[in-house]
């Protein structure tokens, strides 16, 4: 019988949840014997013509890591939804718009001004940025355009399912591809990871006091905490209370706080709004004054609130000027 045929590919990502792949270690040659590879282009030589002549639906799973930011990349996130019955948003970016996402706090304009302008190592007086097209004696050029937004997966084609985390770890993309070889899936739009909180499955929660009040919000090396102790009790901003569980509690087992790669729980529509939320209900002042002292403590709100979900956020990007 006919292996099921599946596809890797990679838009706006750092290339970290390749690496995760490989991290299947010796798993790998499990999914290697029972699918067909017909797209890996960090592991294999494939051109995109080859899955051009594959028939509609012909691959049963993509898994596409990474965001959309060129016309390239949602070229690609369309032409592989064409070509599978399945499509899984692989990792944050994917998911979420991820970090590169945290570029919709700018707009190409003032991305190109500071790469291509005033950065301290560009030496580039004549002041030239790229052009989507640009006509020379032989005819016109062409590289893809650079959009002025980070968009999440689904929001330019449609995802089946969401495999989350930065990267995904190696077990729970293990249970993807077992679940999908075997037919056992979810709805349609599941995350595929498990519904509760990091906070419910952190090992650091029992000493999380029933009422949480905090004076100071301080970065991980002002507070240097205890391996046994809770970030937020010791005023250190872990955004755990607003993330999704599942992935062994990885940065907190390193004693540094969650910054959310998990994205949000199902019932959170927003992350960054949610831990906004929570962490105004612990501040131990009802003093405008002193809460304001408190917000001004934190560097970059929305880089910290909104790491890895931006895009994917009722805020989605920060208004370009005009
Ligand atoms: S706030 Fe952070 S450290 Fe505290 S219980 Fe939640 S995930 Fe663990
Ligand atoms: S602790 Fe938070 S940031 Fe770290 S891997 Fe887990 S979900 Fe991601």
């Amino acid at each position: 019988m006919a292996k099921p045929k599946v596809a890797f590919y990679w838009n706006a990502s750092c290339g970290g949840c390749e690496e995760a792949v490989v991290d299947l270690a010796a798993d790998i040659l499990k999914v290697v014997k029972a699918v067909d590879i017909v797209l890996w282009p960090v592991a294999m030589d494939f051109k995109r013509a080859d899955v051009e002549a594959l028939k509609d639906g012909e691959i049963a799973v993509t898994f596409l890591n990474g965001g959309v930011r060129t016309s390239e990349q949602e070229s690609w996130a369309k032409l592989l939804r064409r070509k599978s019955g399945l499509v899984v948003a692989f990792g944050s970016c994917a998911h979420l718009g991820g970090v590169p996402g945290l570029a919709n706090l700018n707009d190409r304009k003032s991305i190109f001004e500071a790469v291509y302008g005033y950065l301290p190592s560009v030496d580039n007086a004549a002041g030239t940025v790229p052009q989507h097209k640009t006509r020379v004696p032989e005819g016109e050029l062409e590289i893809p355009e650079f959009y002025n937004t980070v968009y999440a997966l689904d929001q330019v084609i449609d995802v089946d399912y969401y495999l989350p985390g930065c990267a995904p770890p190696p077990d729970l993309i293990m249970e993807a591809i077992t679940a999908i070889l075997s037919g056992k899936l979810p709805p349609k739009g599941s995350v595929l990871a498990p519904p509760k909180s990091l906070c419910d499955t952190c090992p650091r929660n029992e000493t999380k006091p029933d009422k949480l009040e905090i004076a100071k919000l301080k970065l991980p090396h002002e507070a240097m905490p205890a391996p046994e102790k809770c970030f937020l009790a010791e005023g250190v901003i872990c955004v755990g209370p607003a993330t999704r569980s599942g992935c062994g509690e990885r940065c907190i087992n390193a004693n540094m706080p969650c910054r959310g790669c998990f994205g949000p729980t199902d019932d959170v529509r927003d992350q960054g709004a949610k831990f906004l939320s929570a962490l105004a209900s612990i501040i131990a002042t009802d003093d405008p004054a002193e809460m304001e002292k408190v917000a001004e403590s934190i560097p970059d709100t929305t880089g910290l609130f909104y790491m890895y979900s931006l895009p994917a956020s009722l805020l989605t990007r920060k208004k370009s000027v005009k």
